[in-house]
């Protein structure tokens, strides 16, 4: 590759707020996903910086070619990959549900039925739940926290979105007030989001290998979730 190429600082994507994968912590951004690409720029010996944003910018963002590369827990999907192209997965996720404390009618799916439910925009969660549970009432918020505030003043019945997010808040800002009733969905997996027919999708795969092979990945999966991947 011509020189300027490979001098060339490349844009890298994040969700503003989606923790423990990237949250802002005093003024910088941390969590499993920065660490992760962290490992693997220095892999490839790449520079880089971080551009948090709205995760309903990412997808448009990467199609525009205003941004190299996107690590957001992004869902993998095949109509996603009409648009843009993934690396491969790099954790196993899925959805629930998110309740007050107080809550006992809600416990699984087909519960949210007739419900009022906070969700974030342009997530796979609305997708699903439009599908599987057409009656439920979904409020969009462009950032999951004020979802989750929105549960917590009880302005909603439940809020849905990705299991490790879900379950992380339940155990920190959300703890005594809200909890996890039910898994919905399993067997997601994410994925590092290039625009199409990015030359960095097989480079990225052979660092996330190594990674995967000499234990750094290890290390920040249990940095993070606390045990081995
Ligand atoms: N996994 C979700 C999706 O791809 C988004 C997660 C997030 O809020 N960053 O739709």
């Amino acid at each position: 590759a011509p020189a300027a190429a490979q001098n060339k600082e490349l844009v890298v994507a994040t969700d503003t707020a989606f923790v423990p994968f990237e949250f802002k912590q005093g003024d910088k951004y941390v969590g499993f996903d920065i660490d992760l690409w962290t490992a693997i720029a220095q892999e490839m010996d790449v520079k880089f910086r971080f551009q948090p944003m709205d995760f309903n910018g990412i997808i448009p963002g990467l199609q525009t070619r205003n941004i190299d590369a996107a690590l957001a827990g992004i869902t993998i999907r095949d109509d996603r990959k009409k648009v843009i192209d993934f690396s491969d997965p790099y954790y196993e996720s899925g959805l629930s549900i998110l309740v007050s404390d107080k809550n006992t009618d809600i416990n699984d799916a087909k519960s949210l039925s007739g419900k009022t439910v906070a969700v974030k925009t342009g997530t796979a969660t609305v997708d699903f739940l439009r599908k599987e549970v057409p009656d439920a009432k979904l409020k969009l918020f462009p950032n999951i926290d004020n979802a989750y505030l929105e549960l917590a003043t009880g302005r909603v019945d439940a809020a849905v979105h990705d299991t490790p997010n879900v379950q992380y808040y339940a155990n920190s800002a959300g703890k005594g007030r809200v909890k996890v009733t039910s898994a919905v969905k399993s067997g997601d997996f994410y994925g590092i989001a290039f625009p199409k027919g990015s030359d960095l999708v097989p480079k990225v795969n052979k660092a996330l290998a190594t990674l995967k092979g000499n234990g750094k990945y290890d290390e920040i999966y249990a940095k993070w979730f606390g045990k081995q991947a």
